[in-house]
């Protein structure tokens, strides 16, 4: 070969022996073959096979079968973030004319997609209370195909009673699908409670060090999974190995990152609310919390995010305590090592009072419990004087 040919063909080294505990990174949009005919047969090889980097290269699928292992799924798909994988679904399975019934307190972006997006197109949304549990038959009609859940719900963490939602749902053939984020399979496992999709930001706790961005949808049918296949691929959408490969390394340590946080949050709660009075911090793991005794049956346990709630009268004292944190930062996005503040307003018809609190997300992350005690304990006092 001449030399402008090796510069771009290379000469072939020996991955022999190479054993590493890491996986690669694997970049790919042009996958070679080795034959015509193999080219020609390419689909052949389905969506588990390596076509086109579009479909994924080893690095994603090491992500995948590692999700799939922990969701006890048959098939995972990922997707750029927590809030595709929500998207996905609902556009895997809705069609004009159809109902999804949404729980009040999911990730509110879900909600600004069906308003926003959905229902222009003859999609129509039905919010229901998030404790509603078997009740959720009443809502049910010939157009409804997806109860959409999240538990705990984004900020206001009440628990959902999903093994009675999934059960009414599944009598009328309706789909059903959970935001697992908060959990993560190490405390919740849907799919294992009959819930078809299992959705999560890995933004959150698998990332684990908020610089990254993806999401993943797990499912325990295989048919469901190559029906979010085909749409990825219809849409183009997939995922990069570098950020893959950042998600792999995240979950390694995910296990020690939330018992950690899952505990040094329990406490902080805990002596909060002794503070502060009851009702003052949402945490599923405290008797008062909305759905405490479904979170104690179903969930291994509790993760480092809990709310305070802060009486409108005191909002502005508490806007000073957040800006003069030491350690806590104030952003959106949890489950990193930093310990986060975001201080949240709720838009539900429910909570339009004059006096609507602030919710404050306060996100765990791996510093000395002694310096967030100190940036916690003047808000507790705040709240109670
Ligand atoms: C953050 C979050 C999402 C969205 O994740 P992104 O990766 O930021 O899009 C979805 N659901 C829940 C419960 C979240 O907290």
């Amino acid at each position: 070969m001449r030399d402008k040919t090796i510069c771009v063909k290379r000469p072939k080294v020996s991955a022999d022996g190479f054993a590493s505990l890491s996986t690669g990174v694997h970049r790919a949009s042009t996958i070679v073959f080795d034959s015509a005919e193999d080219y020609a047969n390419r689909a052949a090889r389905g969506p588990d096979g390596y076509t086109y980097g579009l479909m994924g290269t080893p690095t994603t699928r090491a992500l995948e079968a590692a999700i799939t292992e922990l969701e006890k799924a048959s098939r995972t798909v990922l997707v750029p973030s927590g809030q595709a994988a929500v998207s996905l679904v609902f556009l895997s399975v809705l069609k004009p004319g159809d109902t999804v019934l949404v729980s009040e307190s999911a990730y509110p972006p879900v909600i600004d997609f069906c308003e926003e997006y959905l229902k222009p197109r003859g999609i129509v949304h039905r919010l229901y209370d998030p404790t509603i549990g078997a009740g959720i038959t009443d809502l049910f009609d010939d157009t409804v195909k997806l109860v959409w859940m999240e538990s705990p719900g984004s900020t206001t963490m009440e628990v959902q009673d999903i093994p009675a939602i999934v059960s009414a749902a599944k009598s009328r053939g309706i789909y059903t699908g959970c935001d697992n984020t908060w959990a993560t399979p190490l405390l919740f496992k849907p799919l294992q409670h009959g819930v078809d999709f299992s959705a999560m930001a890995l933004t959150k706790y698998v990332g684990g060090h908020s610089d990254l961005l993806l999401g993943s949808v797990a499912v325990a049918d295989y048919e469901l999974f190559k029906h979010l296949k085909r749409i990825l691929s219809l849409f183009g959408v997939t995922v990069s190995p570098d950020e893959c490969s950042l998600a792999l390394r995240g979950l390694e340590t995910m296990g020690v990152r939330m018992a950690h946080s899952g505990r040094a949050a329990l406490e902080f709660a805990r002596n909060i609310r002794d503070i502060a009075g009851p009702g003052s911090v949402l945490h599923p793991a405290l008797p008062e919390c909305m759905g405490h005794d479904i979170w104690a049956r179903d969930f291994k346990g509790a993760s480092g995010v809990f709310t305070i709630v802060v009486p409108a009268a005191k909002k502005s004292r508490i806007d000073q305590l957040l800006t003069a944190a030491e350690t806590f930062s104030i952003g959106a996005s949890w489950g990193g090592t930093h310990s986060l503040f975001a201080p949240m307003t709720i838009k539900r018809a429910a909570l339009q009072n004059t006096d609507q609190p602030i919710y404050l997300r306060v996100s765990i992350g791996l510093e000395d419990e002694a310096d967030l005690w100190d940036d916690l304990v003047p808000i507790a006092n705040a709240i109670a004087s």
